[in-house]
């Protein structure tokens, strides 16, 4: 648990000091309260996210919602996971009365489309962020069986599975980034290895024009799923964003995700954001959350931007991709 190591070690320290029958007082709290604002932000929290749930985590603890016969150790570790899940998406409401696992549930869900009427999945992403990887994984994820979902997460109850997307999908792959030969053969190559087709024009075409004309051929040929790599960007630049809403207003895509990746931490947030409003978003890829990062991007991506993180990358192989999970990801930060 590297990630969120330093994170931990505090909350685990404020809360012992607590004590295991004291009362929380506005007095006991309040150098609590600093040293894990300030572990958020050495973990590269986003500033007014962590202001944000330091408020809430107060809230909780002062306000008329203290659980009775709970110590005040187990109420301040209970209101921190709260908080972290609302602030990722979760549900708190259903959270279970220490935290933890109980009502296990994706922050959110993907479109689904069906033969004759493909879901239109757009990937955008900086270069480097692992967007042409995302692709490949999440054609698999979506070409797997249903039976096989007890592969990617802890548990298979039922509520997870009526909430996830229907699977055993037929996915098109569309190799849209004609600046980056390399890129093109990159998806063919990923492709190929999980059984999936790649749509392709070479270099040459025009990316709308691609993008267009693999949908038409999604619609022909019994495709209920269209994922579309675009070109990777250095940085937020505006012909390539003003590419990425032509494709739009020309496919009508149901759902453009930002592929950001985890080691830049808080500034995978901002850049959710900065896509957002450029050619609006309907979640993130957080990927690489199995490097060495410090665990901010997880915890700032849909407080800053609004979005929610929708899957996350845990790795470089193509099955390395899971449904982003805010309670798990909050049992996680806690230790
Ligand atoms: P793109 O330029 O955004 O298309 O990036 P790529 O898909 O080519 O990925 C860039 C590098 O990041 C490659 O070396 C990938 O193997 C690596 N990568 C992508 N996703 C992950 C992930 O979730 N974890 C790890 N450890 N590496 C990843």
């Amino acid at each position: 648990n590297m990630m969120f190591d330093q994170l931990t070690s505090a909350l685990t320290e404020v809360a012992k000091n607590l004590g295991p029958k004291q009362r929380i007082t506005e007095s006991s709290i309040k150098p609590a309260l600093r040293q894990v604002r300030r572990a958020l932000l050495d973990a590269d929290v986003n500033i007014d996210v962590a202001d944000a749930l330091i408020e809430g985590v107060k809230k909780r603890n002062l306000g008329d919602e203290v659980i009775k016969g709970v110590s005040a150790e187990q109420q301040f570790i209970k209101s921190m996971y709260d908080e972290l899940l609302d602030m990722m998406g979760g549900d708190s409401k259903s959270s279970s009365p220490m935290g933890g696992v109980e009502n296990s549930a994706p922050a959110a869900t993907l479109a689904v489309g069906e033969v004759g009427n493909p879901a239109v999945i757009l990937l955008a992403g900086l270069q480097g962020a692992g967007k042409t990887t995302a692709a490949g994984k999440l054609a698999l994820y979506l070409k797997e069986r249903e039976a096989d979902y007890s592969a990617v997460g802890e548990t298979d109850e039922p509520v997870v599975a009526t909430k996830l997307p229907k699977r055993n999908r037929k996915v098109l792959l569309v190799a849209a980034d004609v600046y980056r030969p390399a890129a093109i053969k990159q998806l063919e190559i990923l492709a190929e290895s999980i059984g999936v087709e790649v749509f392709s024009m070479g270099t040459d075409a025009d990316p709308v024009d691609i993008a267009k004309q693999a949908v038409q051929k999604a619609k022909d040929e019994g495709f209920d799923t269209v994922i579309v790599d675009t070109a990777g960007r250095q940085v937020v630049d505006k012909d390539l964003m003003m590419e990425l809403k032509n494709i739009q207003t020309t496919v009508k895509p149901d759902e453009t995700l930002l592929v950001v990746d985890a080691m830049t931490g808080q500034e995978a947030a901002s850049l959710t954001a900065a896509f957002d409003s450029a050619v609006g978003l309907t979640g993130a890829i957080l990927t690489k959350l199995d490097g060495d990062s410090r665990g901010g991007a997880a915890v700032s991506v849909r407080g800053v931007s609004g979005k929610p993180i929708k899957f996350v990358g845990v790795g470089e192989k193509t099955a390395d991709l899971e449904p982003f999970f805010p309670d798990r990801m909050a049992s996680r930060i806690l230790g």
